[in-house]
């Protein structure tokens, strides 16, 4: 079919959703109904959530198919199940994008999640770095001709690796190393964290540390870290302690598919293996990619069956369309306003006070610390959210809160850039946010001790931003011209 311009493509998208919804109702209404009130919700506020976006009607409508009813465990051309011929087509298809668009040697487009996409590549580099050599020095070609104490043996071979990744209250993720996550438990792992004065990376201790402790893994990137990361540094770093460089970089995916991040902050040239999530910045479906170098590849075609079960073919599609909107010039327009938008909002909060992690930021994130007005994240978030801004609140660098009540709220541009804002509405999405949040006192608990969740949002405010925001987001409506019947 030829391509739709846009005006078409909204009426044609408004007919396959009013359908699809009718359709839905015929079974289950109450879902339909749901589905139509998020599309509402998802209208009328302001998404300021770093790691949500938009994705196009094209993904969106890709995912709902009969894909979805189709297993195929395996990999490309030898799958476990018969009749894959049409996913081979979509997964070869994914990562063919993926590997243009990252200038990748191979990709891997299995991953349901960000989660699995790590869990993937540290398995990977495990069977890579230590099941191969142990299995060659046992002089046996593969795991199935182990026996009861070769397995106890490669078993602590296995569980006794480490791992160093950044920490979370500095940005980093969960899945790396972080204690309760499995990252934390299957390694033995240490962290590193951001220099106490300027919130900003320090690639000397970080390196001092990677000395001493001697990692099997480092792991770059973050959820929280509102800066570029050197990519070359970290390779240095890794090469001089015999590490492998993972870098995840589910939050800035879209940054470096935009090429935004080229160079030395672009992490395909420099890293052995990238992670990332598919539906953050790089506006695709919710899932998972691992992009990695030649000698990586085979291990990380093992995800399935080391720790993935059948891929979801219908996401698989819909990564192969996001990706292949992402290699469209437009896109590397978008990725630019993303960053420049991030700019304009911490500017609107420097200029009006606002204490930022960092000071700033040159990424598409903003990390603001509410203690300067006197509230928790968690307060900041629920009087945000009574004005019609979401966010989530996150630590900052040696919270005080911990990382439940934290003393953060992490914003990202992602979204609402998507929907056209650009310079002038993000300061005014800063103006309007620090109204909230000047006019919101901490609240008690019920026998009148100090809390940190509970809050008092001055008489007035919420109504006031939302009006205001109504106004921004009528002017940058979200999927323009898409109507339900
Ligand atoms: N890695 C990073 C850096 C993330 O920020 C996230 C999600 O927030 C993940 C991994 C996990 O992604 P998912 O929620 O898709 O499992």
């Amino acid at each position: 079919m030829a391509d739709l311009d846009a005006q078409d493509l909204n009426r044609v998208a408004s007919s396959a959703y009013s359908d699809a919804l009718q359709v839905i109702a015929s079974v289950e209404p109450r879902i339909a109904e749901a589905t139509r009130q998020e599309l509402a919700d998802q209208r009328g506020s302001l998404k300021l959530i770093a790691s949500e976006n938009y994705a196009s009607p094209a993904v969106l409508l890709t995912m709902g198919t009969w894909f979805s009813d189709k297993y195929a465990e395996g990999t490309i051309g030898h799958r476990f199940y018969a009749g894959c011929q049409n996913v081979d087509t979509v997964e070869a298809l994914a990562a063919e994008h993926a590997r243009e668009l990252f200038g990748a040697e191979y990709a891997y487009a299995q991953p349901h999640s960000g989660i699995d996409a790590n869990l993937v590549a540290f398995w990977s580099i495990l069977a890579h770095r230590v099941e191969g050599p142990w299995l060659e020095k046992a002089a046996k070609k593969n795991v199935n001709e182990l026996t009861d104490a070769d397995w106890e043996a490669l078993r602590r071979e296995l569980g006794d690796q480490r791992l160093l990744g950044m920490s979370l209250d500095a940005g980093g993720h969960l899945t790396h190393g972080f204690r309760p996550n499995i990252s934390g438990k299957m390694f033995h792992q240490r962290q590193y964290g951001t220099d106490p004065t300027t919130g900003l990376l320090d690639y000397d201790a970080l390196a001092a540390k990677a000395r001493e402790f001697k990692p099997l893994v480092l792991v770059a990137g973050y959820s929280a870290y509102p800066r570029r990361v050197n990519f070359a540094k970290m390779r240095e770093i890794a090469d001089e302690v015999g590490a492998t460089l993972m870098v995840d970089m589910a939050h800035f995916a879209g940054l470096v598919a935009g090429k935004v991040f080229t160079g030395d902050e672009d992490p395909v040239p420099h890293a052995h293996i990238v992670t990332t999530t598919t539906h953050k910045s790089l506006r695709g479906p919710r899932g998972g990619l691992v992009l990695a170098t030649e000698e990586y590849a085979p291990s990380v075609d093992r995800g399935c069956p080391m720790v993935l079960g059948g891929p979801l073919s219908h996401v698989m599609a819909a990564k192969a369309v996001a990706l292949a909107e992402a290699r469209r010039p437009e896109f590397q327009t978008y990725a630019q306003q993303v960053a420049d938008n991030a700019q304009s909002l911490a500017e609107g909060f420097v200029k009006r006070g606002a204490d930022l992690v960092t000071g700033g930021t040159d990424n598409h994130l903003v990390l603001l610390d509410v203690s300067s007005f006197g509230l928790t994240g968690r307060q900041a978030e629920s009087a945000l959210l009574d004005a019609g801004v979401v966010t989530n609140r996150n630590s900052v660098p040696a919270d005080p809160n911990g990382a439940w009540y934290t003393s953060g709220i992490r914003l990202g541009t992602p979204a609402l850039t998507t929907r056209g804002f650009g310079h002038d509405e993000f300061d005014r999405v800063a103006e309007l946010m620090v109204d909230v949040l000047s006019n919101t006192q901490p609240g008690t608990t019920k026998d009148g001790k100090p809390s940190k969740a509970s809050y008092v949002l001055a008489d007035g405010v919420a109504d006031r931003v939302k009006d205001a925001s109504a106004e921004l987001l009528d002017k940058h409506p979200l999927y323009p011209g898409l109507e339900l019947v």
